[in-house]
C-alpha cells in the first residue's frame, strides 16, 4: 500500500463526473446571473414607459426568479462538483467526505511543502512517513512464520507461496 499509492492519479484529482458537474454549475451561474441582470437592462431601458408595464413587469419577475433560482442552483450544483456529495455536507458521511476532498488536502499539504521547500525546511520523503513509527504492511508466511514485503509472492525465507491476508504492524525505526 505505502509505495503504490503514492503514483496513483486518482486520489490527487477530481473526478471526471465531479468536474463535469463543477463546470455545469458554473454555466448555470452566468446564465442565470445574465438573466438576472437583464430585468435591471430592461427596468433602465423602459423607464418612465408604462404601456403594458403589467406584462413587462411579470416577464421581468419571472426572469427574475428564474436568474436567481439558476444562480443558486448553479452553485449548489457546482459545490457538488468541486467537493462531492459527502465533502460539500449533502450526505452525512465524515469518512467519504475526507476521501472527496483529499485532492484539496493535498493540494494544501503540497502548497505547504512548496513553501517550506522554498524556506530550506526539509520535510524529507513522504514514503517513510513519520520516523518514530513507520508503518508497513507485512505478510506472515503460513509455512514459516516469517514476515514478508506485502507484495511477494513467495516467502523470503522457505519459499513457499504467500496466500495469507496481509496484517498490519508497526515496525521500529531500526
Ligand atoms: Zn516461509
Amino acid at each position: 500500500m505505502r509505495k503504490r499509492n503514492r503514483n496513483q492519479p486518482g486520489r490527487r484529482s477530481v473526478s471526471e463526473g465531479r468536474q463535469g458537474a463543477y463546470y455545469l454549475g458554473m454555466a448555470m451561474m452566468v446564465v442565470g446571473g445574465l438573466l438576472f441582470f437583464s430585468t435591471f437592462i430592461s427596468s433602465a431601458l423602459n423607464f418612465g414607459d408604462f404601456t403594458d408595464f403589467e406584462n413587462r413587469t411579470l416577464s421581468m419577475a419571472v426572469r427574475a426568479i428564474t436568474g436567481m433560482g439558476l444562480l443558486i442552483m448553479g452553485g449548489f450544483v457546482r459545490g457538488i462538483g468541486a467537493k462531492g456529495l459527502a465533502g460539500s455536507g449533502v450526505i452525512l458521511d465524515p469518512e467519504r467526505a475526507r476521501r472527496d476532498l483529499e485532492p484539496f488536502s493535498r493540494q494544501g499539504g503540497g502548497m505547504l511543502k512548496d513553501g517550506l521547500d522554498e524556506a530550506g525546511i526539509d520535510l524529507g520523503s513522504r514514503a517513510t512517513g513519520s520516523p518514530k513509527a513507520p508503518t508497513t504492511v507485512m505478510v506472515r508466511c503460513l509455512a514459516c512464520d516469517h514476515l514478508n514485503e506485502e507484495d511477494s509472492r513467495f516467502c523470503q525465507d522457505c519459499g513457499a507461496p504467500i496466500r495469507s491476508k496481509p496484517q498490519k504492524r508497526t515496525l521500529d525505526a531500526d
